[in-house]
């Protein structure tokens, strides 16, 4: 939750520091960026800003630092625990204007501004037979900035990896106003320490990244998708770890349980799944091999009891993967009462996956809750959405004992509180069990990059 009272800070010197069209300080502005996609309370801003370059950052950060006025980054908005909500009140500067995108095809790398959405980006690639590959469900919103300060990633993580995989270098303003470089457009360097991977996934309280240098993979030439159903989540679940801990390299692999599959059967007139634990597989391959990689796969399914195995063509593909996509709205709209009390995003060694599966499955059970659940399976990354009236303030503190139980649940599976999601203001309370003596070395971090603390106060670590 944001604090219910922080003091407001007086932001009139921005009008000094950037031109009247990149400040807003009018209430109805402000309003806009108090919240993000989150179910987390907001808290309205002081002021926003929209720099249109490098240069403008470093000037508003280097004003804001000067006078201890909090600064919390934003791009897309679409954070899913609050990471963007301005909780110490201040300035909320969005960097969803810096949007320049320079391709080097053959250097199979990008440099990008932090404001370019996802989609858009690999809408330019595809023209070069080029994409960025970790694959997230909101593509259509989350810029780069935003995914690297969250180390994003998605259905492709398993085959391609996070957004840190493919980060080769970074301009980043940080607190004071200075703007570095970290790291460099080539795909390895042992120079020093890498400051680029301290920045990735610091959810904007270390520096604003302004710019960054991605590592391209090609389209591939073929794509192979079968939607599998099993008689249970559990069997669905230990085919995951089966196939993965084979050596199986999917493109995809995912997992959607049974109430999941509901919720979108209420949300569409024309799609019907059966409502059966299923997987959605997908085979990438640029040469042969592919056809056996499929048997390979069903053989997995088949020892555990697959119920059915349904091949996609590519347009059906589109479809499943724009359903798997709509998920999230699909469990908002379901009960007209009801909304989602939380996202779920915990993470597990895959040989450990049926168990947190299973554990979701049992507590939303046992504390009577509806819980539709899916997951990036192939890396061990489970979502669940748990459904309840907003106004019932015992149902949802019964949905925030489910994703305790859960993440706790995950961490002692030697997994983690968040795959994809990152800390923002939810995680915050896991992060000394998760991490243990090292949150005191992430504490002086912190200090070194941002001595005032300006930067997305009250985010990532948990207080003092
Ligand atoms: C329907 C839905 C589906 C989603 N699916 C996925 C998914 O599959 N995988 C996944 O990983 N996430 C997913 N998310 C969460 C979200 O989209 C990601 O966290 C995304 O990376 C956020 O990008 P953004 O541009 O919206 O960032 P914002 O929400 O604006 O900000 C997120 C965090 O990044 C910081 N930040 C933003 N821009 C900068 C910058 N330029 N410099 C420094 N810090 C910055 C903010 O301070 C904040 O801490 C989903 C969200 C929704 C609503």
């Amino acid at each position: 939750m944001a604090p219910e009272s922080t003091p407001n800070h007086d932001c009139a010197f921005l009008d000094s520091v950037i031109t009247d069209s990149r400040v807003a300080h009018a209430e109805s502005v402000r309003e806009q960026y108090a919240t993000d996609a989150s179910p987390h309370s907001g808290r309205m801003p002081d002021a926003v800003v929209w720099p249109g370059s490098t240069d403008e950052v470093a000037a508003v950060l280097a004003a804001a630092n000067d006078r201890g006025v909090p600064v919390t980054p934003r791009s897309g908005g679409s954070g899913l625990e609050g990471n963007a909500i301005p909780s110490a009140g201040g300035i909320v500067l969005n960097t969803a204007e810096i949007e320049h995108v320079e391709v080097s095809p053959d250097d199979l790398q990008a440099t990008v501004g932090a404001g370019v959405v996802y989609e858009d980006l690999n809408e330019q690639l595809a023209s070069h037979g080029l994409r960025f590959a970790p694959g997230i469900s909101s593509s259509d919103v989350a810029t780069i900035g935003g995914m690297v300060a969250t180390n994003a990633s998605g259905f492709n993580a398993v085959r391609y990896g996070e957004t840190r995989d493919h980060v080769r270098r970074l301009e980043v303003v940080t607190a004071d106003g200075r703007v570095v470089e970290c790291g460099s457009g080539v795909v390895k360097t042992s120079a020093g320490y890498s400051l680029k991977d301290v920045f990735v996934g610091s959810e904007g309280t270390l520096g604003v990244v302004t710019e960054v240098t991605l590592g391209l993979v090609g389209i591939p030439k073929h794509r192979r998708a079968a939607l599998v159903t099993f008689p249970s989540r559990a069997e669905a679940s230990r085919a995951v770890a089966d196939a993965i801990g084979s050596a199986l390299v999917p493109g995809a692999i995912e997992f959607i349980d049974t109430t999941a599959l509901t919720v979108l059967n209420a949300y569409y007139d024309d799609i019907s799944f059966e409502e059966q634990p299923t997987l959605l597989l997908e085979l990438h391959a640029n040469n042969s091999g592919i056809e056996e990689d499929l048997a390979f796969a069903k053989a997995i399914c088949e020892d555990h009891g697959m119920r059915s195995w349904d091949p996609a063509d590519e347009a059906e593909l589109d479809d499943i993967w724009q359903a798997r996509r709509d998920k999230y709205p699909a469990s908002r709209a379901y009960h007209k009462e009801w909304d989602v009390a939380l996202v779920g995003d915990v993470v597990v060694p895959i040989s450990r996956y049926p168990e947190i599966v299973e554990t979701v499955s049992q507590v939303s059970e046992e504390l009577d809750l509806l819980t539709p659940c899916v997951g990036h399976a192939g890396d061990g990354n489970l979502h669940f959405t748990p459904l309840v009236d907003p106004d019932d303030e015992e149902m949802v503190e019964r949905a925030h004992e489910l994703n305790e139980r859960v993440v706790r649940k995950a961490i002692d599976l030697g997994g983690s509180s968040t795959g994809e999601h990152g800390v923002g203001i939810g995680k915050r309370k896991f992060m000394t069990t998760e991490h243990g003596p090292a949150i005191e070395l992430m504490r002086s971090i912190k200090e070194t990059f941002d001595p005032n603390g300006i930067l997305n106060p009250d985010k990532v670590l948990p207080d003092a």
